[in-house]
Order: C-alpha cells, then sequence, then structure tokens
C-alpha cells in the first residue's frame, strides 16, 4: 500500500465569530478524530463523514444541530459530498434528520441521482432509516429574533433596514485525503439566517459548495448566491490542477474579494498540500497534518 502522508482540514464558517473558543474546541475535536481515521487507514470518505457528522451535532455550529433558520422559523439544510471520482451526493432544503450529510452520502450510494430535494429528501431519508429529528435550538430562535429586528445584509429585499456588518457563521466542512491519495470533500449548512423558506444555498451544489477531482477537494462558506454565482469550488477544483492548494485558494478569493463577496474556502490538493481562505472577518478553521494540528486561533490574521 501506497504509504503517503495523510491529511483532513475543516472548516466551521466564515464571517464574524464571536465564540472563538467554542469553535476551536469543536473543530479540534472533529480533526483529531479524522485524522486518527486517517491514520488507521480509513479511507478519506469515513474520516471525512465522521468529522462533519461531529461538526453537525455540535449546537454550535450552523449545520445539524443548531442550524440558522428561515424567515418562517425553520430548519432547512443543505448538504453535499463528492469524492475524487466526480460521485456525487447532495440534499436541498432537508428538514428534521440529524445528519444531512449523512443522507447526502446515501443519495450518492444509493440513488441513481446527484441531488434530492425537500419533501422527497425527507421520505428518503425515512426510507434509508434516518428518523424524525428537530434541529432547531432556542438559540437558533434568539438570532432569527435579532435579525427580524435588525435585518439581514445579504436579503435587503427581505428587509429594507440595511446596515448590519456583522454575519453569524457556522457552515461546516470537512477535505480528507486518506493514504491510498483519494480525496473526498464534504459541505452542510444550516443556510443564512433570515432566508426564504424554500431558498437553495451552495452547500449542496457541486462546484458551488463543495467539489472533488483527481487534482483535490474543496469545501466553501459564505455568501451562498454569491458563492453560486462564482461557482468557487469548482474554480478554486481547476487552480488546482497546475497549483498548489494554497495558491489556487488565494487567487480564487482574491477575485472574491475584488467582487466584494463574502466566503471562504479549504482545499487539499493531490499531494496533500493543505489551502485555506477567506474575505470575511473570520473563518473557523483548522487541519492536521504530518501530526501536527493547527486551528484559526493559533495566530490571529
Ligand atoms: N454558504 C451558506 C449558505 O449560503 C452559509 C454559510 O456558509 O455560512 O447557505
Amino acid at each position: 500500500m501506497d504509504n503517503r502522508t495523510v491529511a483532513i482540514i475543516c472548516h466551521g464558517g466564515a464571517g464574524t465569530i464571536t465564540e472563538k473558543e467554542d469553535y476551536a474546541r469543536g473543530l479540534s475535536e472533529a480533526i483529531e478524530e479524522g485524522y486518527r481515521l486517517l491514520r488507521q487507514g480509513a479511507p478519506a470518505l469515513e474520516a471525512v463523514l465522521r468529522a462533519v457528522v461531529m461538526l453537525e451535532d455540535n449546537p454550535v455550529f450552523n449545520a445539524g444541530t443548531g442550524s440558522s433558520l428561515t424567515i418562517d422559523e425553520v430548519a432547512e439544510m443543505d448538504a453535499g459530498i463528492m469524492t475524487q471520482h466526480g460521485r456525487f451526493g447532495g440534499v436541498i432544503c432537508i428538514r428534521n434528520v440529524k445528519n444531512p450529510v449523512l443522507v447526502a452520502e446515501k443519495v450518492m450510494t444509493e440513488t441513481d441521482h446527484l441531488i434530492l430535494a425537500g419533501d422527497g429528501a425527507i421520505r428518503f431519508a425515512r426510507s434509508m432509516g434516518f428518523e424524525d429529528y428537530n434541529p432547531v435550538t432556542e438559540k437558533a430562535k434568539r438570532r432569527l429574533m435579532e435579525l427580524r429586528q435588525n435585518g439581514s445584509k445579504f436579503f435587503p429585499r427581505l428587509n429594507q433596514r440595511l446596515g448590519i456588518t456583522e454575519q453569524k457563521s457556522g457552515t461546516v466542512g470537512a477535505v480528507a485525503i486518506d493514504r491510498n491519495g483519494n480525496i473526498v470533500a464534504a459541505t452542510s449548512s444550516g443556510g443564512i439566517a433570515g432566508r426564504m423558506t424554500g431558498r437553495v444555498g451552495d452547500s449542496g451544489i457541486p462546484g458551488a459548495g463543495v467539489f472533488a477531482s483527481p487534482a483535490g477537494g474543496v469545501s466553501c462558506t459564505g455568501h451562498g448566491e454569491e458563492i453560486l454565482r462564482m461557482l468557487l469550488a469548482r474554480d478554486i477544483g481547476e487552480r488546482m490542477k497546475t497549483l498548489p492548494a494554497q495558491t489556487a485558494v488565494t487567487l480564487a478569493l482574491s477575485e472574491a474579494k475584488r467582487k466584494k463577496v463574502l466566503c471562504g474556502a479549504i482545499a487539499i490538493d493531490a499531494r496533500g498540500g493543505i489551502g485555506y481562505g477567506y474575505t470575511s472577518p473570520d473563518m473557523a478553521y483548522g487541519y492536521k497534518a504530518a501530526d501536527r494540528l493547527f486551528l484559526f486561533t493559533d495566530s490571529r490574521k
């Protein structure tokens, strides 16, 4: 077996992060667990799923339990997973499940489709044995109430009172490379608080919020409408055909910055090189490679 270096990188969303220590703790637990699996010889798919499930189950993050709510107080979640071989599974606007990323994986392995949305996604989840689960937390309800009072800077038509400069983050993502050189990327999000019900974000769309190819894997976070317009994950993936992950991310994000798009991305290239960057005030991220853990709280921008 080719025993090349394994690596995993995770993010906990781009935006303004107030609970930095909680984010860092949640990320380090997920990264350590994913890395432990990779070192034991587990496939990248297993490591990524495990890490994202841990982040979804942690109410600090905006994915799974603790997901942001729509303007009608509903938790509609998006998730996507992609392998370097181009296999993809996604769920869009799925409700009442604990781990959207696990349903996305079942879409990939058990259906002839790439993405299931809404009621159909929920029905499929039930048929796969995923139980009814309410991911709505009191904190997410309070956050929506605050937004109702102050407005969301991303959705001016929903609320004409602009001027909010703070956008909470918390979407999660992971990219890993295993010792056979297989690369998998996944993203899971509760979406942006205060959006219209039925709104589709980038997280469950291949090429937008998540992407993988033989050149590398990518997970994005930030303003979903703009990430969709830019097909940000695909852009970074294309760049990794000729550039290391860090250069690919930096170049794509400088383009995003020029367009004033608030976003962030993590990536791993085919050589196991790590890349990350963001145009937002903060991004929660961390990685482990060569047995060394690095967290965003270790060095401030
Ligand atoms: N990209 C997500 C969305 O627009 C939100 C986020 O990453 O914070 O749904």
